[in-house]
């Protein structure tokens, strides 16, 4: 062999080499480079953050206060301004800078609800079938005494235009479209409240835009123990305002069935008011920052809740987990190098204003927002968090992930939008956006129902998901360089 080719074989084989192992790397994944003296001290702080976080019951005594001593917080009602009260005074007791932020809030009340089956194919003589339902939230009423129509059964807002207007004037229109629960026992139950949730918003207003006199919904949750699921609607500007329930999924089935053998007949009665918008508030803490007091790490969740049950899992959770993330880092007498803020929003529910109220409020500060985290997808077992940031971001979000390894939640899922409501305002105008990844395979079981109480809630999966909001805040309060929100955009190819 000649010298040249002994060069030419020692190169291959070490290029063989070479490749052979960046595969085995790309496989296994890049080992990380060392971790820098800051990092080391990072993720030593973010241990004692998250172990202090999973040892304490803060989060959960608030949440069992506003659940069962305050309640139920529907926007505009004394339970809602109860809670500005005690969240408010709780956090100044933990030494929190504390304001309470005006905003002006819808003012719905529920009425009466009620339904039932006054005429149908097989009726027993002189009997009725009683129809469980519930109004949705901004839903007008009917006359005190009721409506009583023929109904007419579509599966969804597509089936429905196809329908000429004579099939449907003077109607009740009652839509069969069902929450896939298949999809939610396979993980994917934020997917099929999406699928379902859309005749809930505008199917009363689409069914008028045909004539109908009313529309009842299929209850748009899991579980099925003939309980209803309320939830806001929306009336489109240009179609006549009519009254919209939801039904349990077991009334539903029923009204199908009867609905293919014959003429079915409805009375409904719904008395919903919406009075004058009253004035409400958000409630933010602050723990200033000790070198950047004016840049801003955003944590919270929502304190206003449906009515029916008492809020506890949607989302007494969040806001108590935002609690105990002032409570962790006070305990410890931590100072972060960037200013936390907790933050309970008012009006999630049923017209956004809190939120909407706080980024008008902060418009000149957004810019300073290093992130925000929203913790509103229930209070499930943490795997670790959604982020909406740049993909260079999140590879260095992986510090806060290691620091989560240890309680099983070190899974970063890049999310293409804000992963909550109330932060939404935040990521449109830039702000990278994160929320715990909970197991939500039976959040929609309970969601917007009056089983939405206390007793649901795991004190382990609380004390989980505060931790994971606990770390990250640490995290974006405390790294060297701030998240980016979205990818550069990408330079133009070579030709
Ligand atoms: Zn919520």
């Amino acid at each position: 062999m000649s010298k040249r080719m002994r060069v030419v074989l020692f190169a291959s084989v070490l290029l063989l080499t070479l490749t052979a192992s960046a595969q085995r790397r790309r496989r296994f994944g890049e080992p990380p480079p060392p971790p820098t003296p800051q990092e080391l001290q990072l993720t030593g702080e973010m241990e004692k953050v998250r172990d202090a976080t999973l040892a304490s019951d803060y989060a959960y005594q608030r949440l069992a206060y506003l659940s069962n001593n305050i309640g139920p917080r529907l926007s505009g009602s004394a339970q809602a301004d109860a809670a500005v009260q005690y969240v408010a005074d709780e956090l100044r007791k933990l030494g929190a800078d504390v304001k309470v932020e005006k905003v002006m809030v819808p003012h719905w009340v529920r009425g009466e609800e009620r339904a039932e089956l006054v005429e149908y194919p097989g009726q027993a003589p002189k009997t009725t079938q009683k129809i469980v339902l519930t109004a949705l939230g901004g839903s007008v009423a009917t006359p005190n005494d009721g409506v009583t129509a023929d109904v007419i059964t579509v599966r969804d807002i597509t089936e429905l235009r196809k329908l000429s207007r004579d099939k449907v004037q003077g109607k009740i229109v009652v839509y069969t479209n069902r929450y896939d629960q298949h999809m939610a026992e396979a993980g994917e139950s934020f997917s099929a409240y999406g699928i379902a949730v859309a005749e809930r918003a505008i199917g009363a207003s689409e069914a008028a835009r045909l004539g109908a006199v009313a529309a009842v919904i299929c209850s748009v949750g899991g579980a099925n123990y003939r309980l209803p699921h309320t939830g806001a609607m929306f009336y489109l500007p240009d179609v006549a305002k009519i009254p919209a329930a939801a039904a349990t999924y077991e009334d539903i089935d029923t009204i199908a069935d009867l609905a293919q053998q014959g003429r079915v007949r409805m009375h409904l009665t719904l008395t919903p008011q919406t009075l004058p918008d009253v004035e409400s508030a958000n409630v933010v803490a602050d723990i200033k920052g000790s070198e950047h007091p004016e840049e801003i790490v955003l944590v919270g969740g929502h304190l206003d809740s449906w009515d029916l049950g008492r809020g506890a899992i949607d989302d007494g959770s969040g806001v108590s987990s935002a609690m105990q993330v002032i409570a962790t880092i006070k305990q410890l007498g931590l100072k972060p190098k960037r200013t936390i803020r907790a933050i309970a929003f008012m009006n999630e529910e049923n017209g956004g204003r809190g939120s909407a109220g706080y980024v008008q409020a902060h418009e000149a500060e957004i810019k300073n927002h290093v992130g925000a985290i929203e913790m509103d997808n229930g209070a499930g077992h943490a795997m670790g968090f959604v982020a909406h940031a740049s993909t260079d971001s999140i590879a260095k979000l992986q510090l806060a992930a290691g620091a989560l390894h240890a309680q099983g939640a070190d899974i970063i899922r890049y999310t293409p939008n804000s992963p909550g409501a109330d932060v939404s305002g935040l990521d449109q105008r830039g702000v990278p956006t994160f929320a715990p990844l909970n197991d939500g395979r039976t959040y929609f079981d309970y969601h917007h129902t009056p089983a939405d109480t206390f007793d649901k809630i795991d004190k382990t999966h609380l004390q989980e998901n505060a931790s994971v909001l606990t770390v990250l805040s640490w995290y974006l309060a405390n790294a060297e360089t701030r998240p980016v929100h979205i990818d550069p955009p990408k330079a133009a190819e070579k030709q």
